[in-house]
């Protein structure tokens, strides 16, 4: 195992020890669970929006480490930015994890994020690592949609 597998794996390990961003927001506009039944994860974000900007995100759940440290990553990467910031975000996440787009071209916000590119050696896992990144984009998406308070819940298919 090379030095930058272990560096990837202990990263990984402390978001799952110590998530980031941690709980439940106590009136959230937006509170949306999500599932991956094949791994049996789950997790609940929710967001305190203001105009089209994730002013606050907390997430809970249960799962695998890489479901939960994802969490905990995305979490990290898109408090305080636009609904666009956000959407740029996970699409370079999904271009990672799905379309072998290297690490190194990956911005300076999902620094962190890198570290989960060694679960594509285990394809299976791969639902486990973007569940958040997916929950997150089918929230923002029903907001924009409703402009109202947003209760959801998002299936891994
Ligand atoms: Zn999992």
């Amino acid at each position: 195992m090379s030095d930058t597998d272990d560096l990837c794996r202990d990263l990984i390990l402390d978001h799952f020890k110590n998530p980031r961003n941690h709980g439940r927001l106590p009136e959230p506009t937006v509170d949306v669970e999500g599932v991956n039944p094949l791994c049996g994860d789950h997790i609940q974000l929710t967001l305190a929006v203001n105009g089209e900007k994730v002013d606050d995100i907390r997430v809970e759940g249960r799962g695998c480490s890489i479901s939960q440290a994802s969490a905990s990553i995305m979490t990290q990467a898109v408090k305080g930015k636009t609904f666009g910031e956000c959407e740029s975000l996970v699409r370079e996440f999904k271009r990672l994890m799905l379309e072998n787009a290297p690490a190194d071209t990956l911005p300076e916000d999902l620094e962190d994020a890198a570290a989960l590119e060694g679960v594509k050696k285990f394809p299976a896992r791969i639902k486990c690592a973007v569940l958040s990144w997916n929950t997150l984009t089918e929230a923002l998406k029903a907001y924009r949609e409703s402009r109202a308070p947003v209760r959801k819940k998002h299936e891994e298919q």
